[in-house]
């Protein structure tokens, strides 16, 4: 009990340490969609220790609908810029909501055939 504690005590602080660097790379700015409030550390498939190249500062709004993968599709037109990102954590997560988006919306099956993404970017969506 007391280790798990500790444990998510350390993953905090970790994270806390990682908000300026992040912050300074994000402009200040959600890395999917450039909304400014209310900005978070997001963390991509995260593994037991904080891993930075699996984070990014994103907004609420993006944040929420990616952890219910309820996307409301008029907020993700924002990937048109977002999939040119040169982060790879920005690129893994614009390619994984343009899959799910792309079922129903041709647009993103258009933006998905324009997109470039190495395999190791890809790898950061696998757990
Ligand atoms: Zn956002």
């Amino acid at each position: 009990m007391a280790r798990k504690l500790e444990e998510y005590q350390q993953r905090q602080k970790d994270l806390s340490l990682l908000g300026k660097p992040l912050a300074r790379r994000a402009k200040s700015k959600c890395e999917l969609c450039g909304d400014a409030t209310s900005l978070k550390i997001y963390e991509l498939n995260p593994q037991t220790d904080v891993i930075p190249e699996r984070c990014c500062m994103l907004c609420d709004v993006c944040s929420i609908q990616l952890a219910s993968g309820n996307l409301d599709p008029n907020h993700w037109y924002c990937l048109n810029d977002a999939m040119w990102s040169e982060i790879p954590v920005v690129q893994a997560l614009s390619f994984k909501l343009l899959n799910q988006l792309q079922t129903d919306h041709g647009w993103a099956a258009d933006l998905l055939e324009q997109m470039y993404i190495d395999e190791e970017t890809k790898g950061l969506l696998e757990a």
